[in-house]
């Protein structure tokens, strides 16, 4: 292959304009299909950090004390522009990304959930009033902004990762600075545009691309107030432990390695679609991908059986055609997917359906892998306990309820979990005793609609607050409680050292 060295340089978005690098540091963006480099990543240095940060935080006088009415005037208009334009950033995600296009757009479907949800937020920002707590004397809250934001956002979902955050954060008053992935950035500058186009004030919403460094920048700055970051749990502890040092509010949702239950009772035809959707959609890269099936015994044969017939008819191929499944984003993150299969199968696992080979004809280099099934994986092996992120699907046989119950409750994360099943008892005992903070119910990616919340617990969650929903506003305002008395000669109890009594 010929190597275009006249390739696009993504950068950063300050003051409402692109922003040129000049930093020297690049790392590559490429088309997943192809294996081709199409584009060059700014990294920021420190400067640019700074200046990212202060174009943010001088934003943000004039934006939190714009009239709630002027600022819903723009969120709607955001919303109507992306609606109207979301196949654009659909195309954008495939080009990067690799999942197809018909997932990307339902990616930011999803986040225009939470952009249509912030649009109501002067309810959800509302305070509370109590009067007459004692004679003469009200008292009542106010919910103001933090300052400056900083949403640090993982590569599987370059649109809808950061759209659980920034609609309800500059909703509520809040200058953001988004730094998105390093291996598909082009998504945050394509919605930064769209914000200037529905009227937002320069350096309301600034895009710092960078690694580690712009991270670690964010995270000890003075003027940026929180951080909210998705990604693999070690980054998401570091990031939690880092910024709660520097005096920031912190939520970090880490890594994810979900089960799905499925009882004697359950339709098994049903259960092998949505295991197949889960465990293979967007190529297995997705936090809540069912990776593993735990099959209660009689059913894992049956189940095996018809997850193959499935599988023998999925099309994998380039994004863009809109086949069932893409290539993975990044030939070293295919490599660590394929390298779990060998340790499965070093460690003794029988693997059913094998990926590995798996090619597209004509695009010999993109960063392929077939969807792959394991069976009877065993549990000391690092591919059943890890996170795998890929289209691997592991399959574990238990003879009861309890003993599959219990294998999830071991695991390390908690982000989701599904129980398939007709028996509304067991479903209700997996409910309330699964130690998961997101469960389906005959539904294998439960994720919340945006006004509920998202979160899981354990490794996958750092800190209390879930994503969107009512803990993104609250994760985004602080609360001020104000006792006030207009003084009467009246009620005025004169000097009294103690308490009131009433
Ligand atoms: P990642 O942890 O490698 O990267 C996430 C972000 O952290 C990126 O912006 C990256 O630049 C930054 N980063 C990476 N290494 C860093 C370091 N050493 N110091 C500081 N910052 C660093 O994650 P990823 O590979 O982009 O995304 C996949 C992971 O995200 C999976 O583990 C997946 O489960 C998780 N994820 C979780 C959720 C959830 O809701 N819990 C959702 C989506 C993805």
């Amino acid at each position: 292959m010929t190597e275009n060295t006249d390739r696009p340089v993504v950068s950063h978005w300050v003051d409402g304009a692109e922003f040129t690098s000049s930093s020297g540091r690049t790392a590559p963006v490429f088309n997943p299909a192809t294996g081709e480099q199409t584009k060059d990543l700014a990294l920021a240095n420190d400067a640019e950090i700074r200046a990212a940060i202060r174009s943010a935080s001088d934003a943000f006088p004039g934006w939190r004390d714009l009239s709630m009415a002027k600022r819903q005037a723009i969120i709607f208009k955001f919303r109507e522009l992306l609606n109207e334009r979301k196949l654009e950033l659909a195309e954008i995600i495939t080009s990067e990304h690799g999942k197809v296009v018909s997932d990307a757009a339902g990616e930011v479907q999803r986040g225009l959930e939470v952009v249509d949800l912030a649009c109501g937020f002067p309810h959800l920002i509302k305070g509370d009033f109590s009067e007459n707590v004692s004679t003469g004397v009200d008292v009542y809250s106010i919910k103001q902004p933090l300052g400056v934001v900083g949403i640090i956002s993982p590569f599987n979902f370059p649109a809808m990762v950061p759209l659980w955050f920034f609609p309800i954060a500059i909703a509520a008053g809040n200058t953001v600075v988004l730094k998105p992935s390093e291996k598909d950035p082009s998504a945050a500058v394509w919605m930064a545009k769209l914000w200037k186009e529905a009227g937002l004030p320069d350096g309301v919403f600034t895009v710092l691309q960078g690694d580690k460094q712009a991270v670690d920048g964010l995270l000890t700055a003075p003027e940026v107030r929180s951080i909210s970051f998705v990604g693999s749990t070690p980054i998401a502890q570091y990031i939690y432990e880092t910024a709660a040092k520097h005096g920031k509010r912190v939520q970090a949702l880490g890594g994810a390695n979900n089960h799905m239950m499925v009882l004697p009772d359950a339709d098994l035809d049903l259960v092998a679609d949505q295991a197949i959707n889960s465990g293979y959609g967007s190529a297995g890269e997705r936090c809540m991908a069912q990776s593993v099936v735990i099959a209660v015994e009689p059913v894992a044969d049956a189940l095996i059986d018809k997850i193959r017939e499935r599988m023998a008819k999925l099309t994998v191929g380039d994004g863009r055609d809109n086949p069932d499944m893409g290539p993975l984003v990044t030939a070293q993150h295919r490599d660590k997917v394929r390298g779990y299969i060998d340790i499965a199968e070093q460690d003794g696992a029988d693997i059913v359906v094998d990926g590995r080979g798996f090619t597209v004809d004509g695009a010999e280099d993109g960063f392929w892998l077939g969807p792959t099934l394991i069976d009877n994986i065993p549990l000391s092996s690092k591919a059943y306990s890890e996170e795998i992120f890929g289209p691997v699907l592991s399959i574990v046989r238990v003879q009861t309820f309890q003993e599959g119950m219990d294998l999830i409750n071991s695991g390390q994360f908690g982000n989701g979990t599904a129980i398939f099943t007709n028996d509304g008892g067991a479903a209700r005992r997996f409910q309330n005793e699964v130690e998961v903070g997101m469960i389906g119910i005959n539904v294998p990616i439960p994720v919340p609609v945006a006004y509920h919340s998202f979160g899981g617990w354990k490794q996958s969650l750092f800190g209390s607050a879930k994503a969107y929903g009512v803990h993104g506003f609250d994760f985004f305002t602080q609360e001020k409680a104000i006792t006030s008395r207009w003084l009467d000669p009246a009620t005025h109890g004169g000097i009294n050292l103690g308490f009131p009594e009433n």
